[in-house]
């Protein structure tokens, strides 16, 4: 695997990307299983991205001074379907990010069950501290060039961090103007202009969905249990209401500040309090301690507090060796992202050596651009489903996934490693049609 790192250079968050699913894909190469796709090198083929597009973002600010951002969108792997996967808006977004981010994407959109192929893009724009006009004017600039690339059969971009339902009007309505037909060529849009009822939850719901089928197959349940989430954004929002729904406890959120601790849990209405903070008023976590009367740790994570279960739902690499050493020893059973690649490798091996509960992202997460894909057919049928509709699809995806993750994934003594599930199950439906469609 050292051409990962050679063809690479300066990309450590795709190369481990790459080194995570290769850990399990090589040595399955290896077997008479594997021999078809070793031969045609489909590992070498899913690591180089189709293509990948990088442009200027020329904007204005509100004191009239010119603003330069780079722009860029990655369609990795169209064999199961058009591109599809998020932007991101974020300083710390550069090709190696994005690369890692639309490399996940493949793995995850095959283990949906929908037809889709994987892609990411995004810019190192800060809409933080942005106003709603600045805002504007970059997603206008950013979509004049973006609409070039993309389409409803070719390339549907979503939301990730730092792009929201604000920005996807915006982008949304740039190319409209553009293009001039409507049409559904970006998802997480909202309802009255073709949006899909249950998409901003989707993400979230769907983790919590994901972890009942892993405690069920342990013959455990939700109810009662202590839960860790970090973040405090869409995804980690409507993670903490699943859980109380359900009757868990959350105790923790976090942002880039810190976090808070408030152990008599958080409630529906301090949540409520929190998506208007954090939705509306664009503030940070902090506020929450002196509103409500709780703990908060400025620069610190919250993995050392005691917890059943855990959700690291914030961004990549924010959980380490040493967390993962401080939530095993507090008792944690489980950890399940929702974030992208939260858990550093050292991390996960250690869940997996001590036989605890671990969600792969590209697994556990999956319900949002699960439900994107939803709201591409709702598109195409010119038709809008309930939400109990849509929340039953979701609740059945997660739970094909998950199935499809204890196929591939049993390991010995019975314990399923969901590493192996997830990265065996995706790697084969995009391998073999990449098989089938031939060089
Ligand atoms: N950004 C989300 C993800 O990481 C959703 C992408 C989409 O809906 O296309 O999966």
């Amino acid at each position: 695997m050292t051409w990962v790192k050679q063809r690479n250079p300066n990309e450590p968050e795709f190369v481990q990307a790459v080194e995570e699913v290769a850990e399990v894909i090589v040595p399955f190469l290896q077997t008479d299983a594997g021999k078809a796709y070793r031969d045609a090198k489909i590992l070498e083929r899913v690591t180089e991205a189709d293509r990948i597009f990088m442009f200027r973002v020329p904007w204005m600010d509100d004191q009239g001074n010119y603003q330069i951002n780079r722009g860029y969108r990655v369609q990795m792997n169209n064999a199961i379907g058009p591109y599809k996967g998020g932007l991101r808006f974020h300083p710390s977004v550069n090709l190696s990010v994005l690369k890692f981010l639309a490399f996940e994407q493949v793995f995850k959109n095959s283990l949906t069950t929908l037809p889709l192929g994987g892609g990411k893009g995004g810019s190192d724009f800060d809409p933080k501290g942005k106003s709603d006009d600045e805002v504007m004017r970059f997603c206008q600039s950013f979509m004049t060039e973006l609409a070039k690339h993309i389409g409803a059969y070719t390339d549907v971009p979503a939301g990730d961090i730092g792009v929201g339902s604000r920005e996807i009007g915006f982008l949304f309505g740039q190319y409209k103007r553009i293009k001039d037909h409507f049409m559904g060529v970006l998802t997480g849009k909202s309802l009255q202009y073709g949006g899909s009822l249950i998409r901003p939850e989707a993400t979230g719901y769907g983790n919590v969905y994901f972890s009942r089928e892993m405690l069920k197959e342990r013959g455990d349940g939700l109810e009662g249990k202590t839960c860790v989430v970090s973040g405090s954004g869409n995804v980690a929002q409507f993670t903490v209401e699943r859980l109380i729904g359900l009757g868990a406890k959350v105790v923790t959120l976090s942002d880039s500040s810190g976090f808070i601790h408030d152990p008599q849990g958080v409630t529906a209405e301090k949540l409520e309090w929190v998506m208007d903070l954090k939705n509306y008023r664009r503030g940070r976590i902090s506020e929450y301690a002196r509103e409500f009367g709780c703990d908060f740790f400025e620069g610190e994570k919250p993995w050392r507090i005691g917890c059943d279960l855990a959700y690291p739902s914030a961004t990549q690499n924010e959980l380490d060796e040493r967390d993962a050493k401080a939530l095993l020893d507090n008792g944690c059973k489980g950890v399940f992202e929702g974030a992208n690649m939260p858990c550093m490798p050292g991390a996960i091996t250690l869940f997996r050596e001590h036989r605890a509960m671990f969600a792969p992202g590209k697994a556990s997460n999956a319900g949002g651009v699960a439900t994107s894909g939803l709201e591409m057919s709702q598109n195409k049928l010119g038709l809008t489903w309930s939400r109990e509709t849509v929340d039953e699809k979701l609740r059945d995806i997660m739970s094909d996934i998950h199935d499809k993750c204890v196929e591939h994934g049993r390991v010995d003594n019975g314990y399923v490693d969901y590493v192996r599930g997830a990265n065996l199950a995706g790697f084969l439906k995009v391998a073999d049609a990449m098989l089938a469609q031939g060089l």
